[in-house]
């Protein structure tokens, strides 16, 4: 029947159609070969089938058998299709689950691949110790190790392991080499200090802008400051300069508008003269300049001068008492502490001359006829202090007032000189450098560097000082100057002060 072979041709075009989806479906995965072939032979099939019957029914009409036949043969294709089709889709599945298998056994694989190199390294690492750190050759990436057999795998770590040896041992020598040349360049440095003071400048030659004010001569002090290689700093006091100061990282000179006391090197210095601003510009008196500032920055004295004989003068004596709190007498305590620095500096291989050695009172013009007759190198008067007010309490240590200059407790400029003046710059430096160590070794307060004019260091005919050792109106200061401690203290710190002029001297 035409109708019914309609049927079949087109039942086998959508059996055709129906192969063909599933076919396509199951290319989405990966096909073996024997996925190939039910895939082609399942295509092939249906395209027999719709060959044979077009072709059956371009040629004749076909009786009933054969059509019974031909619907027979094609349910057993259509049978035979779908249990391809259900063997495709089972072997779809499996796949599948292989693929899902594969790629658990290969991040297993990996992990336990990974775990393994770790502890190879880390067995390595704690081998070296220190050399721990070593970096792998280029070739032992994470791929190479993974791939690499347990023998390579101990090979290369023993390699590793030898590597990180030589690299330690290249380390350790070149330590070695590094610490030698270090202790040669040290060695080298100290030995260029030695040799080399950094080198003062002659004031003469030096380029210092000057002006005259109320007839003192006055020097520019950032001149000053540039002649020493020192930084210029100053402070301002409604928006004018009220103080400055001038520093490099051994010398520190602080100065005031307002007052004459400013400090040098950490200790307190009475200047003669206030600071001074002309012009919105700082400046110094040159007599300050020359006679305290200059020898407190310089590293050596201009002048050639030696220290082998050195005169103390204990103050007062036999009817002079000096200062006195109830029993204490300074005639007392000056003697003590004096006979204490002779003994020390005997020790040290000093001459010393005493200007008395009882209770005595030679007075002030024989201690100095005994200072022009002896010749010291040094001359240090010594003394206690006293105030009217019992608060007061430090030390002091004076010079002598230069001409130009006025005492530290008084305004009168001084106008003729004194045999002490001829060594103002050393005067300076010699008090600067005893009251630095009376200070450091007694802890008392620090009042300074002052001027005075005091007979003994007037008419001295060396660098002479006369030093305060602290004030007996003071009941605790006076305690302490009666103890042997004290005594000793200040003894040393006179001594670390000659120490410091010492090293000053040429
Ligand atoms: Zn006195």
């Amino acid at each position: 029947m035409p109708k019914s072979l309609l049927q079949s041709f087109l039942a086998a075009c959508a059996l055709f159609v129906s192969v063909s989806v599933m076919a396509q479906t199951v290319t989405d995965v990966p096909l073996s070969d024997a996925d190939v072939k039910i895939k082609s032979a399942a295509q092939n099939a249906a395209q027999n089938a719709v060959q044979s019957a077009a072709s059956e029914a371009a040629k004749k009409i076909p009786t009933a058998e054969e059509i019974a036949a031909e619907r027979a043969r094609l349910e057993r294709m259509r049978a035979a299709l779908a249990a391809e089709r259900a063997a495709l889709e089972q072997y779809k599945a499996d796949l599948v689950k292989r693929q899902q298998e594969a790629a658990a056994a290969a991040a297993k694989a990996k992990a336990e691949a990974e775990t393994k190199a770790a502890a190879e390294k880390a067995a390595a690492e704690k081998a070296v110790g220190s050399a721990g750190s070593v970096p792998p050759p280029a070739k032992d990436d994470p791929v190479s190790i993974r791939n690499m057999s347990p023998e390579e795998l101990q090979r290369q770590r023993q390699l590793a392991i030898e590597r990180a040896k030589a690299i330690e041992k290249a380390v350790a020598a070149q330590r070695a080499a590094d610490a030698k040349k270090k202790a040669a360049a040290e060695k080298a440095a100290a030995s260029t200090v030695q040799t080399t003071t950094p080198k003062d400048k002659d004031v003469a030659t030096m380029k210092l802008r000057k002006i005259t004010q109320n007839k003192v001569r006055y020097v520019h002090l950032r001149d000053v400051a540039v002649n020493y290689g020192l930084t210029f700093a100053y402070t301002k006091n409604a928006n004018k300069i009220s103080g400055a100061v001038i520093y490099d990282k051994t010398r520190k000179a602080i100065f005031s508008t307002s007052y004459r006391d400013g400090m040098v090197n950490g200790v307190q210095v009475y200047f003669l003269y206030p600071m001074l601003i002309k012009n919105n510009e700082p400046y110094i008196s040159e007599v300050d300049f020359l006679t305290c500032l200059d020898p407190l920055l310089r590293y050596k004295t201009p002048v050639k001068l030696g220290m082998k004989t050195i005169m103390v003068d204990a103050g007062h004596g036999g009817s002079d008492p000096g200062a006195m709190n109830g029993t204490h007498k300074e005639k007392v305590y000056t003697l003590q502490i004096a006979k204490r620095l002779q003994t020390q500096l005997e020790k040290l291989g000093f001459r010393v001359i005493m200007t008395r050695t009882g209770d005595t009172y030679p007075t002030l013009q024989e201690r100095a006829a005994l200072c022009k007759k002896y010749k010291p190198d040094l001359f240090i008067s010594i003394h206690c202090n006293s105030s009217t007010n019992k608060t007061p309490a430090g030390i002091e240590t004076y010079r002598a007032v230069p001409v130009g200059g006025t005492e530290t407790k008084g305004s009168k400029v001084k106008t003729e000189k004194q045999s002490g003046n001829e060594f103002d710059a050393n005067n300076s430096r010699l008090a600067f450098e005893i009251q630095k160590g009376m200070i450091a070794a007694t802890g008392g307060t620090d009042r300074g560097i002052r001027h005075q004019a005091i007979y003994v260091i007037g008419n001295a005919s060396c660098p002479a000082v006369l030093v305060e050792v602290g004030y007996l109106s003071n009941a605790a200061e006076v305690k302490k100057i009666a103890s042997p401690d004290y005594q000793n203290k200040i003894v040393s710190g006179i001594l670390a002060g000659l120490a410091g002029y010492g090293s000053f001297l040429r």
